[in-house]
């Protein structure tokens, strides 16, 4: 692991290229310092992650993941990340918004319990994870319609995420997916289903991941923002292999 002073000045430089300056504080950049250590390690053992590169993971894994704080999140709001994987973008949540409760959701109970041990060694009071099918989850009461914002990244195409998010999300809440360079298409195709499950397109917004690697380009990013404005069926989610088969 490079020094800590090192590492520090590298987020920084990412964070102010890409707007995130205001979450640059000796707390923030101290747990971002630990879960990097934390997670290039225990990757060693198990996969985590496929990005192992510093510059790359402060790049592609926490600036990324706080890009979707743009769509605005309300003081206290209480979040779910569908399929959380390694943590991406429960912990930079967690950690830059500190008035936020994080749940993060995943089927994979080895990363769920390597989040719950991280968070615990990071001092994060405010991530818990869970490992469950998210169209199983759905269905239980304390969690259908509970959660002010829905969120996942690198999971599904927008039809099939927007079933598998939006019964959590409560009426007045927000489902909002992070996309890269497909995200007009699977908006197009996603649209009726939406409407079908309770939501409504309130924005979307055409932003990028800027990178400071030589030779990498920037990334075309949309954060596409799903207000609740309906209660979902109770006959959604389906089962994932219908889902699969035959988006709404
Ligand atoms: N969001 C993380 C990230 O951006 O690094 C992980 C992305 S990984 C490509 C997709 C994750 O979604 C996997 O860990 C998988 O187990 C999880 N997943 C896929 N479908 C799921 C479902 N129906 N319910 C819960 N987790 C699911």
């Amino acid at each position: 692991m490079i020094e800590k002073s090192k590492f520090f000045a590298k987020v920084c430089s990412v964070f102010e290229k890409n707007g995130l300056d205001r979450y640059i504080s000796d707390e923030i950049l101290d747990k971002f310092y630990l879960l990097t250590e934390i997670m290039l390690e225990t990757n060693e053992k198990m996969n985590i992650t496929a990005i192992t590169d510093i510059d790359a993971v402060i790049e592609r894994h926490y600036a990324d993941s706080l890009l979707m704080l743009s769509a605005g999140i309300e003081e206290g709001a209480k979040i779910l990340d569908v399929g959380c994987g390694g943590g991406f973008p429960s912990f930079p949540i967690a950690i830059a918004r500190p008035d936020v409760t994080v749940t993060g959701l995943d089927s994979t109970a080895k990363k769920i319990a390597y989040v719950n041990e991280t968070a615990k060694k990071l001092g994060l009071k405010n991530l818990r994870a869970i490992s469950a099918r998210a169209e199983e989850l759905a269905f239980e009461s304390e969690m259908r319609e509970k959660f002010d914002v829905v969120t996942a990244r690198a999971v599904a195409s927008l039809p099939i995420l927007s079933e598998l998010c939006l019964p959590f999300v409560k009426v007045g809440g927000k489902f909002v997916a992070p996309k890269s360079k497909t995200a007009e298409e699977e908006l197009q195709s996603a649209r009726r289903g939406i409407e079908k499950l309770g939501g409504r397109i309130e924005k979307v917004e055409k932003t990028a991941l800027r990178s400071l690697i030589e030779g990498e380009e920037d990334a075309e990013r949309t954060i596409i923002s799903v207000k609740k404005v309906a209660h979902t069926e109770g006959k959604y989610p389906r089962a994932y292999a219908q889902i699969k088969k035959k988006p709404l």
